[in-house]
């Protein structure tokens, strides 16, 4: 009955339509920054700005605090959440160090079904690149990242897929430094992560994927903060790009666990 609608097309009715419309003005507002991180986000000034009630705008701000996009105290003052070169360090070593991981395992047991949707998921990214449609090819990219890392069990795929969702903004971000330009940038970097996988090479696709990852962050921090210096990104860059002996333990032989 209340099952949530696939597009804003044909959004519910009530304080449900209210919630996803506030939610969803509010996020790309912070996302394409509109609204500055630090901003104080006034409950009452907020509700009357886009004439909603007070009870789905609560809502809708609980849910941009889930996503990280807003911090405070949920009954008092509420902000927009601030960038900090020292979480981006945290975010993307720890998606280097987990994908890293994942990457190795999955690249011998990638199926051909597997390659099918990558091949979709860069077709896709293709096409929604060209329009500037940023939101689709979000989401196109999600999936791509995780398709990448199938095998790898479902906690990994349904955890890679959070950590990209919390770095929304920094990918938006980037896009606003790279003057909107999000397609043809990446789609080099996500081809050859593919041609990698399809070669069975786990230490390219692994030293692929991480300079993909890198080379945004990099180019992000160096607008944020040129004095940083992202040291858990770089060791984590470090670690994907050793080559693993294929004497190494297998996930398939656990013995040495
Ligand atoms: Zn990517």
């Amino acid at each position: 009955m209340n099952t949530p609608q696939q597009t804003s097309a044909a959004p519910r009715r009530g304080d449900g339509q209210s919630v996803a419309v506030v939610y969803g003005r509010l996020r790309r507002d912070i996302l394409n920054g509109t609204l500055a991180p630090g901003t104080e986000l006034a409950q009452a000034r907020l509700a009357q700005e886009l004439g909603v009630s007070r009870t789905p705008l609560r809502e809708a701000l609980r849910m941009l605090s889930r996503d990280g996009l807003v911090e405070g105290e949920p009954h008092r003052s509420l902000r927009v959440t601030g960038i900090s070169p020292a979480e981006m360090d945290q975010h993307w070593a720890l998606r280097v160090g987990l994908e890293t991981i994942a990457i190795r395992v999955a690249v011998p047991l990638l199926t051909l079904q597997d390659f099918a949707a990558l091949e979709g998921d860069l077709a896709q990214m293709d096409y929604l690149g060209e329009r500037g449609d940023f939101e689709a090819w979000d989401l196109a990219h999600r999936a791509f990242h995780q398709h990448l890392v199938m095998p790898a069990g479902d906690e990994i795929v349904r955890t890679i897929g959070e950590m990209i969702d919390r770095g929304a903004r920094y990918r938006r971000m980037w896009t606003y430094v790279r003057h909107g330009a999000t397609s043809p940038l990446v789609a080099g970097k996500h081809r050859s992560i593919v041609e990698a996988c399809t070669a069975r090479d786990a230490d390219a696709a692994a030293t692929a994927n991480a300079d993909h990852i890198a080379g945004v962050a990099y180019e992000l921090l160096e607008a944020v903060d040129p004095a940083f210096r992202p040291v858990l990104l770089a060791t984590a860059v470090a670690i994907a790009q050793t080559p693993v002996s294929s004497e190494s333990p297998r996930a398939d032989t656990p013995a040495n666990v």
